[in-house]
């Protein structure tokens, strides 16, 4: 079915639509819940009190746990921001649209394919045709060019940012990313945390009388590390300086969850509001301590399949309907979201395609058992499956082999011990990889090759035949006239004056002192044609003179070998 053909039938036949596991709704709009959908970026899995957090209190975040269900086995699809996120959107694992890795600043960024794809339908998508209202505040990274815009997935009102972090004090005016109210760049001024807090509640309070939909994608406390001043010296019992900021970031958060909260009770929404925190992928961890994030007792953290990278708070409060303060130990997932929240508002899902999450309503009222039977991730050459406690982790072929009820940590490898259970976990695995595509966007774009140009380049052949398996290494010296301004880029290339492909290209600033430069290639893909060497000077003015030692050394050294591919 065509996009526009499925928002005709869900305009048409939400009606008809009945639940499982909990009651009807009819088009009553007092009985059709709000949806809050607040989602932390690489906030640490134990950096919250009711997961364990010691240091950083967050009394605010706690309450939703404590008013409702916390779950104690919930993943995201992902162990990185935006894939994480198409997840969460569209309630489909990513990759059965491609969708593997963010998508980065430009270039890559504004290529019109590097985005959620515009054949999925998101959560604002099925709201919207719903009747709902549907508001997006924060970070959306979800595509930078305007069909990915919110505005144009379903939202009807946007705040935030498109790309994938933000400074917490300067608006970036004028860069590719700046803070927007809809498509309009704006010069916000206040702490960013708070001011997508002012904007969550602005936005509860006008669509008070209207059943609404809000995302609300704090970028905190995902770096730059930029504490709000009120916070700055609130933390001084911590002793890492970076974990210290990366807590006042995380006082701003939960402070601004509070006070969603409070003016849910204000204007007494809260009962009739279903409302889910979940963070889009673990912490750097204590292994890779680039923000101050714990994840202890996980293993790993952010871009790891281990669980420090894909296991997540989450959790949900719906006063009215759910009873409150229970755990839920079963595996989760965030594709959850989407089914659970179409269930409860009647607003209907896509039927054309797999929705891989499901309505987590009957499973947190006992009338159904298991929510999945096995949960998957792959990508950035890794997989990994969950299945009962088992847990499979395939990295570059490295099988490892976890009992997650035993051994949460993962820090004890059973492959050995139980080849059937490896044997079983990867079939499945494959099972499911046959259904998904591959990427639609790589990581990165490839960098362009040095130009060629033959203006002002002085170029020599060598005289050397380039030989097998060796790694070359020009060195020049050379200065110039002025301290600075001067650069000078050397040429590589192998054939013939006038008939030449390039190999290589380096480029250098001068000082007034005679300084050694080099370039250096494997000589792997040129071995048997001749060596040219060229450079090319370029000046501030000119009246600058530049000076090189005529004396070009050209060595070559045996190739350093690779790492041991059976030793990763
Ligand atoms: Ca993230």
């Amino acid at each position: 079915m065509k996009r526009r053909e499925f928002l005709k039938t869900v305009a048409t036949s939400f009606a008809a639509v009945t639940f499982s596991g909990c009651e009807p709704l009819g088009r009553d709009n007092k009985k059709r819940p709000n949806i809050i959908v607040i989602i932390g970026d690489d906030m640490g899995y134990s950096d919250i009190g009711c997961y364990g957090c010691k240091d950083i209190p967050t009394p605010n975040i706690d309450s939703i746990a404590r008013k409702g269900v916390r779950f104690t086995n919930a993943y995201v699809t992902a162990p990185g921001c935006s894939p994480s996120r198409a997840g969460i959107m569209t309630g489909r694992y990513q990759q059965r649209f491609g969708h593997y890795y963010n998508p980065g600043p430009p270039p890559l960024g504004l290529q019109g394919h590097v985005g959620l794809p515009i054949t999925e339908i998101t959560i604002a998508d099925v709201l919207k045709s719903a009747g709902y209202t549907t508001g997006a505040v924060g970070k959306w990274h979800l595509g930078l060019t305007p069909h990915f815009h919110p505005l144009n997935r379903g939202f009807d009102e946007f705040y935030g940012f498109l790309h994938g972090k933000h400074s917490y004090t300067d608006p970036g005016l004028g860069s590719f990313n700046p803070i927007m109210r809809g498509t309009t760049p704006v010069d916000e001024k206040e702490y960013l945390t708070d001011a997508f807090t002012r904007e969550a509640t602005s936005f509860i309070k006008r669509h008070r009388t209207q059943p609404f939909f809000l995302l609300l994608a704090y970028n905190a406390p995902h770096t730059p590390l930029q504490a709000p001043k009120r916070f700055q010296n609130s933390f001084e019992h911590i002793k890492n300086p970076k974990r210290r900021t990366y807590a006042a970031m995380l006082a701003a958060v939960d402070e601004g969850i509070g006070k969603v909260l409070t003016m849910l009770q204000e204007l007494e929404l809260q009962q009739d509001t279903l409302l889910f925190f979940i963070n889009d992928n673990g912490g750097w961890g204590e292994d890779n301590p680039r923000d101050g994030s714990l994840n202890k007792p996980l293993r790993g953290g952010k871009g790891s399949f281990f669980e420090g990278g894909i296991r997540v708070p989450f959790m949900v409060q719906w006063p009215s309907r759910l009873s409150s303060g229970r755990t839920f130990d079963l595996p989760v997932i965030s594709l959850d979201i989407l089914p659970t929240i179409s269930a409860v508002t009647g607003a209907k899902l896509p039927s054309d395609r797999i929705i891989d999450g499901v309505n987590l309503i009957p499973f947190l009222s006992g009338k159904k058992d298991l929510p999945h039977q096995s949960l998957f991730w792959f990508g950035w050459g890794k997989y990994a499956i969950r299945e009962g406690n088992w847990k499979l982790v395939n990295t570059d072929g490295n099988i490892k082999l976890f009992d997650l009820a035993a051994d949460i940590a993962e820090s004890h490898d059973l492959s050995a011990e139980h080849p059937d259970v490896v044997k079983h976990l990867a079939k499945a695995y494959e099972a499911w990889n046959k259904q998904m595509i591959d990427p639609v966007w790589s990581r990165s774009v490839p960098k362009p090759k040095p130009k060629e140009s033959n203006k002002n380049v002085v170029e020599s052949d060598t005289g050397l035949d380039i030989q097998s398996d060796v790694t070359y290494t020009i060195k020049v010296k050379a200065k110039s006239s002025v301290g600075s301004g001067s650069r000078i880029t050397l040429y590589c290339w192998c054939g013939f004056s006038g008939k030449k492909d390039i190999i290589t290209s380096a480029d250098y600033a001068l000082t007034s002192s005679m300084e050694e430069i080099s370039i250096s290639f494997d000589s792997d893909s040129y071995a048997g044609r001749r060596l040219i060497f060229g450079y090319k000077f370029t000046a501030p003015s000119s009246d600058t003179k530049f000076y090189m030692n005529e004396n070009i050394n050209v060595t070559h050294t045996k190739k350093q070998p690779g790492p041991d591919p059976s030793a990763r």
